[in-house]
This record gives structure tokens, C-alpha cells and sequence, in this order.
């Protein structure tokens, strides 16, 4: 099948970014004192995972370029995290044993990219969501393949996503991952048994579970509040950090995913959308931004010709962007 090779060392790249991740937050002793810790943690596992995988990608696929989040400037001597360089050269070595610092550093650096229109390129969100992280909710590692601006692969490694939303039951780690054309599928982490996964087959609004983030400073909860009201859609919205939600949309825990972000002006990056956008699409569902427009993943580092995300079951997409505009537009 067209792009089997790239689909298993994402997938390959991305589990073990997932252990990283584990164990940098098993490691914090108590939810409790990863709330009052500053970002070390956070931070150790966000520069941990972009090494790991980038050093994967760059063996595998010499020459393609990387888009991800961060740099490794701030580990160099007098960076500002230079402190946390020992911890995140430890993670990498427990998986990736015998490579020196240097090669670790520029691992991180390789993710430099900006991205663009033409071409192969990866796009790496190393841990998004990391209030969740820290929090011990959701959060997820996105990887994304784009060829001539459009995403062709996703996968999401989302290491504390159980079975279904709501059902704690078994151990929690979910895998997801799509290929343009070809589907999407989820296992979980631990066990190699992949299921297909569909969107809900709701096709009434007033039925639809909401999910929506959890941080009310990157989104507009009250307007997404009314956009609910709105389609008389009565059921509390699930609130969940990261493309967490763009996973719960693609296997129907929830039928919609609304990002309304709180200033007009504000852009979404490109790394917090394209794996999850294309799980979504490949599970049958429809993502477009709040005006109805396709996502636009060719301008860069930010969806500069996008406002906002609605990601749905297909049987919703079109009235829940008429609601998105009447309420958009009583606003102003
Ligand atoms: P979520 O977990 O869905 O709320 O989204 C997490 C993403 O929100 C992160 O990966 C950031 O790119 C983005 N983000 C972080 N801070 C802000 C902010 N103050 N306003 C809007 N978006 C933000
Ligand atoms: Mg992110």
C-alpha cells in the first residue's frame, strides 16, 4: 500500500515517544506536585520526544524536512533550559542507546522547518496539550506527513485515552493513525491489534456530544456555549486537552469538536491540527474551519488562512456552521 513505509516508522516513532512521555510524568511523584512544578517536566518531554522522532525520520527519510514546535537553543550552554539538557539526553539515550549529545541537540534542531506548499515535509507536535500533561489528563504526541500542502498521514499517540471516554475500564493508551485513502484505525499502545474507527452516524445536532478544551484561555467557552444552545444540543460537553478530541470525534465517543478561539485575529499551528484532521476525515467526518473552509496546512508554521476548527460527523458539519454563523454574527 502507498506510504506503508512511512506509516510504520511513524507509528514505530511515535510509541516510543509515548514511553518517553510515560516515564518523564511517572516520574513526577503526585499530580498535585506536577501542578505547582514550573514547566521542567513538560519541557523535558516535549524536547525528548522531537529528538527521538527526529532522529527516526531523519534515518528513515534523509530528506525530508520537519515542521515541529520546538528548538534546541535553550539546551545549549546559557540557554534558558541548559538545566534540563541532562534529563532530556537521559530519556532519549533509555531508547535510543549510543548516540552522543551533539546528535541528540541536533535531532531537536532538525524540526526547524516552515513549511510551505511544495514537497514532502513532517509535521511533529512533540507533546500537545501539555497543561493536560501536567494536569495527568490527555494529552497526545502528533505526527504528520504533508505532501504538496495536504496531509496524507496522521497518527496520534495519546497515552492516556482509555478504551472509550467514560469507561476507565482496562488500561488506558490509545494509538490512532490514517492514511490518505485508506481509512483510519486505532490499537491500543500495548497491543498491536489495530480496529477500524467511524464517526458517529448522528445526523441530529440536538443529539450531538460536544468536546471542546479545557482551558478556557485558548478558547471562547461561552460562545461555544451558545452555538450549543443554539442546535438545542443538551448534553454537557466533554472537555479534553489536545487532538485528544479530534481522536474522540473519530471513533464517536463525541460528534463534534468546536474551537472557537477567544480573539478574532488568532491563528491555529499547523502541528496542533494536521494528524487529527486527517483521522477525522479518514474515519468519515468533515473538518473545516468555522466558516466552512478547508484547513489550509500550505501557509506555514500557522493556518494563516484559517479562523478556528469544526470537526465533525459528517450528518452534522453543515448545521453546526450555520449555528457557528448566527452566532458569530449576533456577536458582532
Ligand atoms: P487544547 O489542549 O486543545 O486547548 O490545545 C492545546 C494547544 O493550544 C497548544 O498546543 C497550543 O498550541 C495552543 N495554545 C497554547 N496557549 C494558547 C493560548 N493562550 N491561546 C490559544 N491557544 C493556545
Ligand atoms: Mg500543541
Amino acid at each position: 500500500m502507498e506510504l506503508d513505509l512511512e506509516l510504520r516508522v511513524a507509528v514505530r516513532a511515535v510509541l516510543d515517544a509515548c514511553r518517553l512521555a510515560r516515564s518523564v510524568r511517572a516520574d513526577l511523584i503526585s499530580s498535585e506536585t506536577a501542578a505547582k512544578a514550573d514547566r521542567s517536566p513538560v519541557t523535558v518531554a516535549d524536547f525528548g520526544v522531537q529528538a527521538l522522532i527526529c532522529l527516526d525520520l531523519s534515518q528513515a527519510f534523509p530528506s525530508d524536512p520537519i515542521m515541529a514546535e520546538e528548538d534546541a537553543a535553550g539546551l545549549r550552554p546559557s540557554g534558558e533550559a541548559a538545566g534540563l539538557k541532562a534529563g532530556v539526553l537521559e530519556r532519549v539515550l533509555a531508547l535510543r542507546p549510543g548516540l552522543d549529545e551533539e546528535q541528540i541537540l541536533e535531532a531537536v534542531d532538525l524540526g526547524r522547518d516552515q513549511g510551505g506548499p511544495y514537497g514532502r515535509r513532517w509535521i511533529l507536535d512533540p507533546i500537545d496539550g501539555t497543561k493536560g500533561f501536567v494536569r495527568g489528563d490527555q494529552y497526545a504526541v502528533a505526527l504528520s506527513l504533508l505532501r504538496e500542502g495536504r496531509v496524507v498521514l496522521g497518527v496520534l499517540g495519546c497515552p492516556n485515552l482509555p478504551a472509550r471516554i467514560g469507561q476507565d475500564h482496562g488500561p488506558p493508551g490509545r494509538l490512532f493513525a490514517a492514511v490518505k485513502g485508506q481509512g483510519a484505525f486505532m490499537r491500543p499502545l500495548d497491543d498491536q491489534a489495530e480496529t477500524p474507527i467511524r464517526t458517529s452516524p448522528v445526523t441530529d445536532p440536538a443529539g450531538a456530544v460536544f468536546c471542546e478544551s479545557v482551558e478556557s484561555e485558548h478558547v471562547d467557552h461561552e460562545q461555544m456555549a451558545l452555538i450549543r444552545a443554539a442546535l438545542g444540543a443538551a448534553s454537557r460537553p466533554v472537555r479534553m486537552d489536545s487532538q485528544c478530541k479530534y481522536a474522540a470525534v473519530a471513533r464517536g465517543d463525541s460528534s463534534v469538536y468546536l474551537r472557537l478561539p477567544r480573539l478574532a485575529g488568532q491563528k491555529e499551528t499547523a502541528w496542533d491540527h494536521a494528524a487529527g484532521s486527517l483521522i477525522v476525515t479518514e474515519a468519515g467526518g468533515l473538518v473545516s474551519d468555522l466558516y466552512g473552509r478547508p484547513l489550509d496546512f500550505s501557509s506555514g508554521r500557522s493556518l494563516a488562512g484559517n479562523f478556528g476548527i469544526a470537526a465533525s460527523a459528517a450528518g452534522v458539519h453543515a448545521e453546526v456552521l450555520k449555528a457557528v454563523k448566527e452566532v458569530l454574527a449576533a456577536e458582532r
